[in-house]
């Protein structure tokens, strides 16, 4: 089946005597045992079940299979947020003194979280200068356990080339891991060109209202844990913390995912809620017809904005002059992301002026809703970076990003005009 499809009907069959055609909302946190023999067997992951909701939850499974059908995974894990997700994926091949490999052009609590937060619990975060293939290689060593990138890095709007990050990754047995947020597997799915784990902030465009925070970790099922057993202990010995089992051989290809769920989430609790995850799913069944929209909005919303003399610069893949615009060919069938960066003439203070007159545009810090949003990473998402960290993460001082919405296209277009009208009389 087709993108829209699957975001309409994977994962759910309604049961007799219901026949429910909306998900039902498991609010409950325990399942009942028939027995002691069948807890057990539950408890030693051999007899398929529930047994608690910060484990798993039948409404979140029912998303979850929706999400690794959409993403070609053999199966996925729902959080309660994007963070959570990076945090859950990330420990799950934590071991300490080993090391990660990063391109530098990430979501600004992602990147605090590699400078931070993982190094203090012993996984140093090597951050390449740049996101080429060639670069990311270099850095990787025998304790290198993956490579990490954004498919469209947040804000920096750079397109990473998947294929050729993986076969660097591979080489060397490495894993490759990537954060598909801003593109959504409406336009990239990263496991087709060889990446083995994609995460997701579910509070973007699949949930796509701005109502609800989740996050999820996608396995594509392929990467050869027990070729690599010296480098990948934790799927590959017997885990003390569950009476001895080895995932790799208990699970085969589902092994990582079900480490995060049975080792990283059961201990880290980061569960998504069961109305969570039905909100969420409301927002999956339209994100194709609502990404459509959004990337068409977003062409006509950069075109207008490089048209326009009080504007500096735009930063869009979408015009063949961006040095991404193949990629987005290769990756994104031409239809770049609706995520855009530009800056006002006037710098700072002009940026500041345009973004503090917006009317329709909303000012906050999110992407992904159906509603037009507006932010400046350097005064907010990205605050916490020294000003050569925001360089290289692809930020600038002036710089505003715009979340284009699915409003019609006129009223955005005019919304922008009269705030660059109020930004040229300021400055
Ligand atoms: C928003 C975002 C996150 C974090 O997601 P939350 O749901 O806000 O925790 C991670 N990665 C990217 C690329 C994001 O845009």
């Amino acid at each position: 089946m087709r993108t829209e499809t699957i975001a309409l009907h994977a994962g759910y069959q309604a049961d007799a005597p219901i026949n429910a055609v909306a998900v039902p909302i498991y609010q409950t946190v325990a399942y009942e045992f028939d027995s002691a023999e069948h807890a057990a067997a539950l408890f030693n992951l051999e007899a398929e079940g529930y047994r608690y909701s910060r484990i798993s939850n039948p409404t979140t499974a029912v998303l979850e299979r929706r999400l690794a059908a959409l993403e070609g995974g053999v199966g996925a894990l729902c959080v309660a947020s994007g963070q959570a997700a990076v945090q859950n994926a990330l420990l799950c091949l934590a071991n300490p003194g080993r090391n990660i490999v990063s391109v530098p052009q990430l979501y600004g609590t992602t990147h605090t979280l590699f400078t931070h937060v993982l190094p203090r619990m012993g996984l140093h975060v090597r951050l390449a200068e740049t996101d080429q293939p060639e670069e990311i290689g270099r850095l990787i060593d025998a304790d290198t356990m993956a490579v990490y990138c954004e498919s469209v890095g947040n804000p920096a709007g750079n397109v990473c080339d998947i294929a050729a990050l993986a076969e660097v990754a591979h080489a060397r047995g490495v894993p490759l891991m990537v954060d598909n947020t801003v593109a959504s597997p409406v336009l990239l799915r990263p496991i087709e060109f060889g990446a083995d784990i994609v995460i997701h902030s579910l509070t973007k465009f699949l949930g796509g209202h701005g109502t609800t925070l989740g996050g999820a970790i996608v396995d594509g099922g392929r990467f050869p844990w027990h070729d690599h057993a010296a480098r990948f202990p934790m799927l590959n010995e017997p885990d003390a913390s569950y009476h001895g089992l080895v995932y790799a051989e208990h699970f085969g290809p589902t092994a990582y995912i079900e480490r995060c769920r049975n080792f990283c989430l059961r201990t880290t609790g980061a569960a998504l809620a069961p109305l969570s995850a039905f909100l969420l799913l409301q927002g999956v069944e339209t994100v194709a017809l609502r990404v459509e929209r959004h990337v068409h909005n977003a062409r006509r919303v950069a075109e207008a904005l490089r048209r326009d003399s009080r504007v500096a610069w735009v930063n869009y893949a979408g015009f063949p002059e961006s040095p991404y615009y193949d990629l987005v060919r290769k990756y994104q069938g031409g239809q770049a992301c609706s995520l855009l960066t530009f800056g006002v003439r006037g710098g700072v203070a002009g940026g500041i002026a345009f973004y503090n007159a917006l009317r329709l545009v909303k000012r906050l810090v999110n992407l992904g809703d159906a509603k037009s949003l507006a932010c400046h990473p350097a005064s907010t998402t990205h605050r916490q970076m020294t000003a050569e960290e925001q360089r290289k993460a692809g930020v600038t001082p002036e710089m505003i990003r715009l979340s284009v919405g699915v409003e019609h296209v006129e009223d955005i277009l005019a919304d922008l005009d009269q705030a660059l009208a109020a930004a040229a009389r300021q400055t």
